[in-house]
């Protein structure tokens, strides 16, 4: 204990810091048994799926050039539909990132003419470009699709009667949005997620539904895909991946809208039979493997964030108590002060880039300076230890990740030290 609190102080954490620290942790004991339990159940069910489906070095062989036959390509996209319990999935590095992801999910089933409905307000930044919120060269709007959108309640719940009005002849597909992105409502939990796709299909039996599973794979003992979603779609830089991903993005969903998927990926056609692996399949087989665990260790951190921050009179959501249904915290640090220095005490945690300091700057695909903190061995990957968030009130930080649970807490303590340094906050 001696040992360990010295080298945390050499490592910047004062002794009050990790005092306070330890206080919060001890309250935690039971969450994190419910979370340890969760992650068993995951990692059976990833490995069930592994074993099912008979992994062998063989689908760790690299493929090049047209990538035809690439049977540790098509065994991986076996073994995610059997954890999402879908009839097929597309998980190829050739799907840059999640809003790459979405996009093709998107535009490989809307056509002119359809409509889309996002029943849960505002989607994530990046998709307002690729729906045509914002005007973007390219976007589903420029192609004559059509977006409609209707808000949650002011308590966060569905509005079930303005969707009841929304959804129209024109109606083609639902997406819903389970995390709550760069805003302060709730996340949805897998079972919130499943009533709304009931209640929609009970009006229209043939929409189609995509839920934006970003940050929530293995948060619960179940998917989007077990409630009905009809596509289910993440970035292998986050959850899924296990923080050994160094790129990529799934969609798991029905034979059907996989298929055109694949067809928008690549070429009408061609669809799922080109893609060459380029020798990435042990990473994306291993990541896979280790995602549950690595997404339990993430949750920890987000809870003990809150439960170190709230008490301190920082807003934080989901809150102290609350249940989880993603890996993101939000604390509301209300100044630009405040978010840059949790940010720099993040990026002083790292284990790459912490000499690094933070800066707000502008982004491609957000409209408002953003914030970063990650040290990543994967650019930009948030299933790591990661802080970002626009500069925008409330001034909230949105916290995730951390390949391990002590380097969650590590990166948080560290924040609130830099918090305490800058004279923002009196313990
Ligand atoms: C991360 C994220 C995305 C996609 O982001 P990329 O940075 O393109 O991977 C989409 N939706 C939500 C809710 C996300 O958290």
């Amino acid at each position: 204990m001696e040992e360990l609190l010295e080298l945390y102080q050499t490592m910047g954490v004062s002794p009050a810091v990790y005092e306070y620290g330890e206080k919060a942790i001890k309250k935690l004991e039971d969450r994190f048994k419910a979370i340890d339990q969760v992650a068993e159940h995951n990692q059976a069910k990833v490995l069930w799926a592994m074993q099912k489906n008979r992994v062998s070095a063989a689908c760790f062989a690299a493929s090049s050039g047209y990538g035809y036959d690439d049977f540790g390509r098509d065994n991986l996209e076996r073994v995610y539909a059997d954890v999402f319990h879908t009839e097929a999935a597309l998980v190829r590095p050739q799907i840059t990132c999640g809003t790459h992801a979405l996009t093709i999910a998107l535009s490989a089933n809307l056509l002119p003419g359809d409509e889309l409905l996002s029943p849960v307000g505002l989607p994530y930044d990046t998709l307002q470009e690729v729906i045509g919120i914002r005007p973007s060269p390219c976007s589903l709007a420029e192609y004559g699709v059509t977006y409609n959108q209707v808000d949650l309640l002011p308590d966060g719940t569905f509005d079930y009667e303005g969707i009841r009005k929304a959804i129209n002849p024109k109606t083609k597909m639902v997406t819903i949005q389970r995390s709550k992105g760069y805003a302060t409502r709730p996340t949805f939990s897998v079972k919130q997620i499943g009533e709304l796709i009931a209640f929609c299909k009970e009006i229209k039996p043939d929409l189609i539904v995509m839920v934006d599973n970003c940050y929530g794979e293995f948060v619960e003992t179940i998917e989007p895909s077990d409630v009905g979603a009809d596509m289910t779609v993440g970035s292998l830089i986050k959850n899924p991946g296990g923080g050994l991903a160094p790129i990529g993005g799934y969609i798991a969903g029905t034979q059907e809208c996989v298929d055109r998927c694949a067809y928008r990926l690549s070429a009408p056609g061609l669809g799922k039979e080109v893609g060459a692996n380029l020798g990435l399949m042990t990473s994306l087989y291993q990541g896979f493997f280790l995602a549950p665990t690595v997404t339990a260790g993430a949750e920890k951190g987000a809870i003990f964030a809150a439960n170190l921050y709230e008490p301190l009179g920082f807003r934080c959501v989901p809150n102290a108590e609350e249940s989880r249904h993603d890996i993101i915290q939000a604390v509301e640090l209300r100044s630009e002060e405040g978010m840059i220095a949790f940010c720099k005490g993040i990026q002083a945690a790292a284990p790459v880039d912490s000499f690094a300091t933070p800066w707000p700057s502008d982004m491609p695909g957000y409209n408002d300076k953003v914030i970063m903190a990650a040290g990543a061995f994967v650019q930009g990957s948030s299933i790591e230890l990661s802080a970002d968030g626009p500069i925008r009130p409330p001034y909230a930080v949105y916290f995730q990740g951390g390949l391990t649970w002590y380097h969650a807490k590590l990166g948080i303590l560290m924040s609130l030290q830099k918090m305490v340094d800058a004279g923002l906050v009196t313990l």
